[in-house]
């Protein structure tokens, strides 16, 4: 997938840091030009900047687009930045995720609407807005990001694991929609993993959870990244509706 004639293209949400970032320079690392994303002016410099990086450890194609995948007008710009630019969507990785924690009791409306609208309903965009040219050229890989909090639950996350179980049940309705039109659709549920989202963490927090991962340590974006690498390749052809966690055995 090195010649720019027929390399694959990848559109991954959010990221312009944390795994988002590991993804794309994943992908980008298989020979795929990327798109990068963020919704805010200082994520989008922080994509551009990593888009020329890309560009020039990888040879391949990138470029950086604002847009908040909330807003379905917006994904539909960010998929049709990617056709523009490449001409086809192969990849599409919904990674763009906020939190807003809170005990049930004391939550505000808008924070439930806030993570619900940005880590379930953005997935949607996003999918709606790449399925007409993924199906046409039956070829596609949706790999969403869901969360161990997603699949188990977990307190003070009422909003983002309602989000995440969400994206669960996304990805096992679309994958039986197009799986006979060469796209398939696949959950990530990754546990902690050390970026900006869990920085945010207490420090009782942070050796609470570490004492319940059976590795001993938070998960490196890399991690994930390489889990999204093989999903989005030609080997995982067979693989579809598959929601798969990396969390270093938390959950066992
Ligand atoms: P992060 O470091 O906070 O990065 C989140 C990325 O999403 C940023 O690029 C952010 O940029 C972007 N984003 C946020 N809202 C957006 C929106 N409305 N539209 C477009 N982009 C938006 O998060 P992370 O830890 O890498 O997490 C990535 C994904 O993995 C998320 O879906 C998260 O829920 C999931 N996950 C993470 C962990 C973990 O332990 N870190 C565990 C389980 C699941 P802007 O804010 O500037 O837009």
């Amino acid at each position: 997938m090195t010649d720019r004639e027929t390399a694959f293209a990848a559109i991954v949400t959010g990221s312009s840091r944390g795994i988002g970032a590991a993804i794309a320079a994943a992908l980008a690392a298989q020979g795929m030009n990327v798109v990068l994303n963020g919704s805010s002016e200082r994520s989008l410099a922080a994509a551009e900047e990593q888009a020329r990086a890309l560009a020039d450890r990888f040879g391949v194609e990138a470029l950086a687009v604002a847009a908040n995948v909330a807003d379905p007008d917006e994904a539909a710009a960010l998929a049709a930045a990617a056709l523009e630019a490449f001409g086809r969507v192969d990849v599409l990785v919904n990674n763009a995720g906020i939190t807003r924690d809170g005990l049930a009791m004391r939550m505000a409306a808008e924070d439930f609407d806030a993570v619900v609208d940005v880590n379930l309903k953005g997935a949607f965009n996003c999918a709606k807005a790449v399925l007409r040219p993924m199906t046409k050229q039956r070829h596609g890989r949706i790999i969403n990001l869901s969360s161990v909090s997603g699949v188990y639950g977990n307190p003070g996350q009422v909003n983002y694991a309602a989000s995440k179980a969400g994206v669960i049940g996304l990805t096992k309705a679309l994958a039986k929609e197009v799986a006979r039109k060469g796209v398939t659709v696949n959950a990530i549920a990754p546990g902690f993993i050390a970026t900006d989202m869990t920085a945010a963490l207490s420090e009782e927090q942070r050796a609470h959870a570490l004492e319940r991962i059976a590795s001993g340590r938070l998960g490196e974006p890399e991690d994930v990244a390489a889990l999204a690498a093989f999903l989005a390749s030609e080997d995982a052809a067979y693989i579809t509706g598959q929601v798969i966690c990396v969390d270093g055995g938390l959950t066992l």
